[in-house]
């Protein structure tokens, strides 16, 4: 992937640090990757002698700031955003790795985000609790996708907006605690519609007559502003984990089967992008439908994947890291 070009998806990847259990549970044992983030590579341990070694846009050590993340991860899809175009800022990873974390979602509570909410094929509100099972529309004009009959709230100020990211959380716990789950069995999702007003700018805009000298000019003060409109998708993904080993009581089954679609049809959307396939199966699940008009095409896309340092964990990492490969 390449920095910033619409229709690639950029794609860092990024170490957390040990946590307490790990540094004594697996105190006589080396890290199953090693970084060299300089290079922008990554080499997973085979064995005690031999490594594979793979290249990303962007290597993310343990000792990566918040700060340094947004600035590799995030700040070219929000720039492109503010100009106008879509983008998608995601994080994929076996749970615990630190998506939520990187995403910034993290609030109280461990497994606190905000936005709405996908669990097992349906779309919940988080902004309205029992707002649950939102149609997903899309304009077979324009592409352009919509969720009727959710809230959408203007917002003025920074402060409002952190106000309604607390109330999402707070839904998003109730939710989980209600239906038994964790956050890590549903993909949460923060959607942000940027309006910007661009007064005297219909020369720049395609399709119409370039303009200059003074009559025109009258004309186009005369004109209303043209209002762009933009969106900024932050998808926090459920745990790329293989769930079906992990017990099998009440819904884990269909938990397991719904987000193993929508991750391989997320999968094999990023695939075709990334080999410039005319057909991405975007129908697939409703996460990708989701994602149609913010992913691809003009829009820029920023995938972070996420690892532990664990060698126990290393079959998970492994396949988070070809995840990771397969996008660019
Ligand atoms: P996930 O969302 O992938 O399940 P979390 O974001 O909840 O994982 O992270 C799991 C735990 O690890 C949290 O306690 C979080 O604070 C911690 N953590 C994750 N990434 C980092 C990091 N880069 N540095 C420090 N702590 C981290
Ligand atoms: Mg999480």
């Amino acid at each position: 992937g390449d920095a910033g070009v619409p229709g690639r998806v950029r794609v860092a990847v990024r170490l957390r640090p040990r946590n307490a259990e790990e540094l004594v549970a697996d105190a006589d044992f080396a890290d199953c990757v090693e970084l060299q983030p300089e290079l922008k590579r990554l080499k997973l341990r085979k064995n005690n002698w031999d490594s594979e070694t793979y290249e990303f846009d962007e290597v993310l050590t343990e000792f990566a700031s918040q700060k340094r993340v947004y600035e590799v991860v995030a700040k070219p899809v929000v720039e492109s955003v503010l100009e106008g175009y879509n983008g998608t800022v995601m994080a994929y990873g076996q749970t615990g790795t630190g998506k939520t974390f990187t995403l910034g979602m993290l609030g109280e509570e461990d497994n606190a985000a905000r936005g709405i909410m996908l669990y097992m094929e349906t779309v919940q509100d988080l902004l309205v609790p029992g707002n649950d099972n939102i149609a997903i529309v899309e304009d077979p004009k324009t592409g352009d996708v919509s969720l009727p009959g959710t809230t959408i709230v203007e917002i003025r100020d920074q402060r409002t907006f952190v106000e309604l990211l607390r109330l999402g959380e707070a839904h998003r716990f109730a939710a989980n605690t209600k239906l038994n789950t964790e956050s890590s069995r549903s993909h949460a999702i923060l959607m942000v519609h940027v309006k910007r007003s661009v007064k005297g700018r219909h020369d720049a805009e395609p399709g119409l007559p370039s303009e200059n000298g003074n009559a025109s000019r009258l004309v186009s003060s005369l004109r209303p502003p043209i209002v762009r409109k933009s969106k900024l998708v932050v998808v926090d993904l459920a745990g790329s984990e293989r769930i079906d080993k992990s017990g099998s009581e009440g819904h884990t089954l269909e938990e397991a089967k719904s987000i193993n679609l929508s991750l391989s049809a997320l999968g094999k959307c990023i695939n075709a992008l990334a080999e410039n396939s005319p057909h991405v199966p975007f129908r697939d699940s409703k996460l990708t439908r989701l994602l149609r008009d913010s992913f691809g095409g003009t829009a820029r896309t920023s995938l972070v994947v996420t690892i532990g340092p664990s060698p126990r964990h290393r079959g998970e990492t492994a396949s988070t890291i070809m995840f990771g490969q397969r996008a660019m």
